[in-house]
């Protein structure tokens, strides 16, 4: 159970990622520590917002087994499975022994970990937990249940609240306002791909040029001609060679 000063979904899981700050930093049972991170990751005073980290530790640590450091037959796990809203991305991803992929299945993190394995929630491999806190983040946010208090319905405030959320379809409202959310994310991109050449679809590229073409003033005289305009690259070289 978290300390009384965690009471919503949103505090669990920053309490949680203010215990991996603890672990890094090896106050792994220091309380105040873990708590004044907690507030700073609460109030906006420490930013979580990118995985750089996660990623920067999973390339350190090589190609072993997140959960159990076995080299064998390493593949990659969806930490949210594909199938309970998780996205196909890096960020989503892990590297996992066969062994652990096949056991963890297409279960919930936590419940993997301390139901199914039997192990301490404090255990739990830095990495894993890291980019699972931050994607469940993410699903709580669009479907407005961050300030949930109990969302499996057994009157408390446990780690088994977080990934109950992929279990579940998303009711109208939230689904209107995640798709909001996709909706402006996409004129942001679509404004952005109008500006930068890379990724453009060709349709917009098209229109952007016939734009550029009506704002820009008309270059009034003709480019000054080089000498060698019009000639091939052997005449040059002849002409350098002094053979005409
Ligand atoms: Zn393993």
């Amino acid at each position: 159970m978290p300390p009384p000063a965690v009471k919503t979904i949103r505090d669990l899981i920053f309490y949680r990622y203010a215990k991996i700050i603890a672990k890094r930093a090896n106050r792994r049972d220091n309380y105040g520590f873990i708590m004044e991170r907690f507030k700073s990751l609460k109030e906006g005073r420490i930013n979580w917002s990118n995985l750089t980290r996660e990623h920067r530790y999973a390339i350190l640590r090589g190609q072993s087994c997140v959960y159990c450091n076995s080299p064998s037959e390493i593949q990659m796990d969806h930490i949210i499975p594909i199938s309970k809203g998780g996205p196909e991305t890096a960020d989503n991803m892990i590297a996992v022994c066969k062994e652990c992929n096949l056991s963890k299945g297409d279960r919930d993190l936590y419940y993997w970990w301390i139901r199914i394995k039997q192990r301490d929630d404090d255990d739990i491999p830095r990495i894993a937990e890291g980019k699972y806190l931050k994607l469940i983040y993410n699903i709580h946010k669009t479907r407005g249940t961050l300030e949930s208090t109990d969302l499996d319905g057994d009157g408390k405030l446990t780690v088994f609240d977080l990934g109950i959320i992929a279990d579940r379809k998303p009711t109208a409202g939230q689904r209107e306002a995640a798709i909001n959310e996709e909706t402006k994310y996409n004129a942001r991109l679509a404004a952005h791909n109008s500006v930068h050449k890379r990724g453009n679809p060709a349709s917009s590229r098209k229109k952007y040029l016939a734009q550029r073409r009506r704002t820009r003033p008309r270059r009034t005289s003709a480019r000054p001609r080089s000498p060698d305009h019009g000639n091939n690259l052997i005449d040059k070289i002849k002409r350098s060679l002094g053979i005409s």
